[in-house]
């Protein structure tokens, strides 16, 4: 079947075959790929050679981002059948530790884990995929058309569970005395800022909103660009940043004293330092973002270490996601669409097979939202 990742020694994204995937344990599962999405880590692998493929092999499929529909399930497997759309977590744990041990590689404290389509392991720019049971996760059919964002949005997931999560350390008693995050009303009366309107700021912006938060969005285009607009679409309020300093972007928002949480989510290394200047006390901040050029700053470490400490601040870097985070996006990924305009559909500029893979990897940078590799129909 034709795949299409990378291989060992050569630069850029390519095509090549691999051994139809085969049911060979009772837990496994059969896929089908129907819909594979890109994002930033694809071209970071691609642009930037930052490949990992496994001993022994030459090549590595990439993709991480998927749905597909089930084609057949091994003896003992319950939750999902034949025809079932499903989409399939990233990460495998290493076995060894607590976390991935209780299902939560996520957490892996050991940092031998394996990523479908990052690190190691082949990922979903494939025709089939077999995986275990506990891997694959059942997509509503009403959702099947915008499933393609549960991974996005499971990482989105994660980084807003980590603030409720941590600042559950607050009585949270605007408007009821309430520590129910499961109740909307935590987010009334805070604010938060998003760094970046690419698909993560995006879908981190909509969950907030979701949430009720009071949400700014920067990134650095005008207004009138596409991003903006869909930022716009969740109520949040978008912050052109060209030309502004960490200061002047929470001086614009009128957010001085009052930003509660921070979701950095544009790998700006600089800006995302500075902003720690200008945190609320007693705020947090999500980092998402990997940077991935070296940026050299001089501050004043013993004035950033004093605020940090006498302002209560928590700054926490979030990465990957787990089953329960897969689900979690699954619950919100509907109202997300239907409350927002419809907003993920309008999310994915592009369209290719995986035939045109090359293609898909040669879009410019500005024009590219979600970057959609059709497999099958
Ligand atoms: C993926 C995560 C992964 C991370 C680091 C992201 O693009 O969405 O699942 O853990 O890259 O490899
Ligand atoms: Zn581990």
């Amino acid at each position: 079947m034709l795949a299409a990742g990378v291989v060992r020694g050569q630069q850029g994204i390519h095509s090549f075959e691999l051994p139809l995937p085969r049911i060979e344990a009772p837990d496994n599962v059969l896929v089908h790929v129907r819909e594979v999405g890109l994002d930033g880590t694809d071209y970071g692998i691609v642009q930037h050679k930052l490949q990992d493929i496994a001993e022994g092999r030459d090549s590595m499929a990439m993709g991480h981002e998927m749905v597909g529909v089930v084609r057949e399930v091994g003896a003992s497997v319950e939750s999902v059948a034949p025809g079932d759309a499903v989409t399939v977590t990233v990460r495998r744990g290493c076995g060894m530790c607590e976390p991935c041990l209780h299902n939560q590689s996520d957490m892996c404290m050991t940092g031998l884990y394996t990523e479908r389509g990052i690190h190691k392991l082949d990922g979903y720019l494939t025709e089939y995929v077999v995986d275990q049971e506990q891997y694959v996760v059942k997509v509503p059919p009403e959702v099947v058309p915008i499933a393609v964002f549960t991974e996005p949005l499971s990482i989105a997931e994660k980084a807003v569970e980590q603030i409720k999560v941590i600042q559950s350390r607050l009585p949270w008693t605007c408007p009821h005395p309430t520590h129910d995050f499961s109740s909307k009303e935590w987010g009334r009366c805070k604010n938060a800022l998003v760094l970046g309107a690419g698909p993560l700021g995006l879908l981190a912006t909509a969950l907030l909103r979701l949430d009720n938060v009071q949400t700014w969005t920067a990134d650095v285009l005008p207004e009138d660009s596409a991003k903006a607009r869909l930022v716009t679409q969740t109520g949040a309020c978008y912050v052109d940043a060209r030309d502004k300093s960490a200061k002047e972007l929470v001086e614009f928002c009128s957010l001085e004293g009052t930003l509660n949480m921070v979701i950095e989510a544009s790998g700006a290394a600089g800006t995302a330092l500075d902003l720690v200047n200008h945190l609320a006390r007693s705020s947090i901040y999500v980092m998402t973002g990997i940077p991935r050029e070296g940026v050299l700053s001089q501050i004043d470490v013993a004035q950033l270490i004093r605020k940090i400490v006498r302002e209560n601040q928590v700054i926490v870097g979030s990465v990957n996601s787990n089953r329960r985070h897969f689900e979690a996006a699954l619950s919100h990924i509907g109202d997300i669409e239907s409350g927002f305009d419809g907003m993920l559909g309008r999310m994915i500029t592009h369209r290719f097979t995986l035939g045109g893979i090359k293609d898909a990897f040669s879009v410019p940078d500005p024009d590219r939202i979600k970057t959609v590799i059709e497999i099958a129909s």
